[in-house]
């Protein structure tokens, strides 16, 4: 049985470690950070298609009582003018739509299914090198001990280390110049209906905000800050900061927003957006990296877990059914690059879209109803292409996709 070195336990490791399982090798996880470490204050939309991906691996039931269903999604003007409704995605077959839920809560129950099934996770192990023997991959961890194993698979995110070590000219990230802050507040009635997700173009910050089942708001909030920041000038300006910028910034506009963020009890954090158009090498000799490693996308797309669990799955088949691992690695990239990159792009667009000047706001307002009507009505039925993406677990992958 071979063995694999899963290097990061976020969305992708614990997933390719379980369908690796299943496809009858022997993973193990290393991550970075000690347990429990994961950013406390961000949700995430999950999407159908990266609900079913889990579920091609029976792995979907641990998000079982997380989070609540979030199967549509609002665009509203600066003026609060609803410019129509967008689908998260065709429900599935069984009924199953697009689901919000904490990033921590995310994490915590693939690990923790990853851990029932057997697999080991060594946390405070970050990867700094890797030695390559003909018969295997020996990982290098910053702590000075070493792991052996047949294959290695990066799936350590946006600052990957994998991919540095496949290709040190790697292109670095994106910075797509806005920030993320997100938070949870209980105030007065707001105007929404749960399941629904209020995005409001603010004429000066993109703000979008759910209620969940409980009554407790949900919200982000895109600020832009056109030159990147330093994680250390984030910290220093601190949640004081924020809470004052957002006020600023959401003053202008006639809905909930300022109510909403001055409701907000917890410290607020910002997170820089970034994202990764291409990675012209994903794989070499015995290692790849998945996930966000190889294409991170900004969050405006929805589609960074998602997409990090369909890598995983998709991974574990063609090194399943593959003649040898660079078959294998070659077989994934012809199914995944397509359709990551696309996402990505797409990602990129809609991210640029949320800040505009008075003009193009404009005709974005005015032309928005159409689109949305076109575009994404209906349950997001012309966004097929990226939420209706099947995989059949036990199909084989043809040896030329
Ligand atoms: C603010 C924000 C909001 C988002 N919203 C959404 C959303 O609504 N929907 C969505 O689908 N996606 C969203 N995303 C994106 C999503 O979180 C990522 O795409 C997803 O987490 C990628 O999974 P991953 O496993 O590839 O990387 P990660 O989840 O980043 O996991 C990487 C792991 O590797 C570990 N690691 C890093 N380096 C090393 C090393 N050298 N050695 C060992 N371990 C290492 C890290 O500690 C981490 O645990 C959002 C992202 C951000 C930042």
């Amino acid at each position: 049985m071979k063995s694999v070195a899963v290097v990061g336990a976020g969305v992708a490791g614990p997933t390719v470690a379980m369908a690796l399982q299943r496809a009858g090798f022997e993973p193990s996880i290393h991550e970075s950070h000690a347990r429990g470490a994961d950013d406390v204050g961000a949700f995430v939309i999950l999407h159908v298609n990266g609900i079913d991906a889990l579920r091609a691996i029976d792995a979907d039931t641990c998000l079982d009582g997380l989070g609540f269903d979030t199967p549509r999604m609002r665009f509203r003007s600066g003026t609060g003018r609803s410019l129509g409704v967008a689908g998260t995605g065709m429900p599935l077959a069984d009924g199953t739509v697009g689901r919000t839920l904490r990033r921590t809560d995310l994490y915590s129950a693939l690990r923790d299914e990853a851990i029932r099934r057997g697999i080991p996770v060594e946390y405070g192990r970050r990867l700094v090198g890797v030695s390559s023997r003909k018969t295997g991959v020996v990982a290098e961890f910053a702590d000075g001990t070493t792991h052996e194993s047949d294959l290695l698979v990066g799936a350590d995110g946006i600052r990957s280390t994998v991919r540095a070590l496949i290709d040190p000219a790697a292109p670095p990230s994106r910075y797509v110049p806005n920030l993320y802050i997100s938070g949870y507040a209980r105030t007065g009635a707001v105007d929404a209906t749960p399941g629904e997700y209020q995005m409001v173009f603010g004429r000066k910050c993109f703000f979008g905000y759910t209620v969940a089942p409980d009554g407790e708001i949900w919200w982000f909030a895109n600020p832009p800050y056109p030159n990147e920041p330093s994680p250390r000038e984030l910290r220093e300006l601190g949640s004081a900061h924020w809470r004052a910028r957002l006020a600023d910034l959401l003053r202008v506009d006639p809905g909930p927003a300022r109510r909403i963020v001055e409701a907000t009890r917890h410290d607020l954090a910002a997170w820089p957006v970034y994202d990764i158009p291409t990675v012209p090498h994903w794989h070499r000799d015995r290692m790849i990296v998945i996930g966000d490693a190889a294409h991170a996308t900004s969050p405006a797309a929805g589609q960074g877990a998602s997409m990090a669990i369909e890598d995983a799955v998709e991974l574990a088949r063609c090194l399943r059914d593959a003649p040898g691992h660079q078959q294998a690695f070659a077989a994934y990239e012809k199914l995944r690059r397509e359709r990551v990159e696309r996402v990505v792009a797409t990602g990129a667009k809609w991210s640029n879209s949320k800040t505009v000047g008075p003009v193009t706001r404009m005709i974005r307002d005015a032309v928005m109803p159409f689109m949305i009507k076109h575009y994404a009505g209906d349950g997001g039925a012309s966004l097929g292409w990226m939420h209706h993406h099947h995989i059949v677990w036990d199909e084989r992958v043809p040896a030329r996709p």
